[in-house]
């Protein structure tokens, strides 16, 4: 999870105007526009779990609206997230980091820990110990191992494809530490696209920088441009 930008697009305002105009007849927030200026907001991926190859989108609320219609309508309250996590979070852990109006790498570090078998380790380290972030990370750990048979199925895939996004990710790294000139220059580029925001597990990703500061200052520099 990492701070999201909620800026007031072309397509965020066609998306509150059809909010609007659904919430007086009472009709579904779920309607193309919404959904378009989630997927662009969210650089079509999960808010929860940074995942990018979703097969299957919803429109999360925050705050679950429980019938209140100024919830329910709210473009603010309004998430793009995977079934997974949408299905995990309900209305269990409330409330959560709003990561559209905070800097959510602040307050938890998330860290892959180990590298074979049963040593490795998701770990979402706490940086305050405000009751949002404790929630939060409650709910990452549930994304990320599931407590249902399903689910834990579920998070077996996710902990797959974040590894390798990861590795991938690492692989760049060591190269460019070897590399000159030009190939330098690319896989700067390269590294730096990676720690965008639109880039799948970004948090997961700047940690790994943050935490390799010392052999890796000129990516930390990269990390602060974001
Ligand atoms: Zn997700």
């Amino acid at each position: 999870m990492i701070k999201i930008e909620r800026k007031m697009t072309e397509k965020a305002q066609k998306a509150v105007e059809s909010l609007q105009k659904a919430k007086a007849k009472g009709g579904s927030y779920n309607m193309e526009a919404v959904n378009a200026a989630l997927r662009e907001m969210f650089h079509g991926k999960c808010y929860i779990c940074e995942n990018k190859k979703i097969t299957s989108y919803q429109i999360e609320h925050l705050s679950a609206h429980r019938g209140n219609d100024d919830l329910k309508y709210d473009w603010n309250n309004l998430f793009l997230s995977c079934a997974h996590c949408n299905n995990t979070k309900l209305g269990r852990y409330e409330p959560i980091i709003d990561c559209t109006k905070v800097n959510v790498e602040e307050l938890i570090a998330f860290r892959k820990k180990g590298y074979f078998g049963t040593d490795e380790e998701l770990v979402f380290d706490m940086l305050d110990s405000d009751e949002k972030t404790v929630n939060t990370i409650k709910l990452l750990r549930e994304v990320y191992y599931g407590s249902t048979p399903q689910k834990k199925m579920e998070a077996k895939i996710l902990r797959k494809i974040l590894r390798q996004e990861l590795s991938e990710f690492k692989e760049y790294v060591r190269e460019y530490r070897e590399a000159e000139d030009e190939e330098k220059e690319d896989l700067r580029c390269c590294i730096k696209q990676q720690l965008s925001d639109s880039a799948p597990f970004a948090a997961f990703k700047r940690w790994l920088i943050r935490d390799h500061s010392d052999a890796y200052p000129e990516l930390l520099l990269l990390l602060r441009q974001h």
